[in-house]
């Protein structure tokens, strides 16, 4: 049986502490006001391999550090991605939800505040 690899598409699995926010999010130099994160931790599998296991998605419209910072001490770690526009940030965010169903996500993303987007994954019958 061929195993079907997930992957966000976010970047790389980030401690979630003040020094890492700092780092990574609020000094990089490809800051967005759009951006996706997962919230979670790393670890090792029965095959003895790492790998990150998402419990939360979410999208930020604003500030990012901030958002993160409400999670310091909940999660060990994140990862996360800046995008050019809410559309594109939003169909991530969607399909991380579909694809890995995140414990903590106990009901579909919501869209964008102003937008009138719709979840773009197929057979969606989430949203709303
Ligand atoms: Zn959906």
């Amino acid at each position: 049986m061929v195993k079907k690899i997930l992957t966000s598409g976010l970047g790389k699995p980030t401690p979630l502490e003040e020094s890492a926010i700092l780092k990574e999010v609020d000094n990089s130099v490809d800051w967005s006001s759009a951006s996706v994160f997962v919230l979670g931790g790393v670890r090792k599998g029965a095959d003895g391999k790492l790998w990150f296991q998402i419990k939360k998605v979410n999208h930020v419209d604003g500030d990012l550090g901030k958002e993160l910072r409400k999670y310091i001490g909940k999660y060990s770690g994140f990862r996360f991605k800046f995008f050019r526009s809410t559309r594109n940030a939003y169909d991530k965010e969607c399909q991380i939800y579909h694809e890995f169903k995140p414990s903590k996500n106990i009901k579909h993303p919501t869209r964008p505040r102003n937008t009138k987007f719709l979840c773009s994954v197929a057979d969606c019958s989430e949203s709303d």
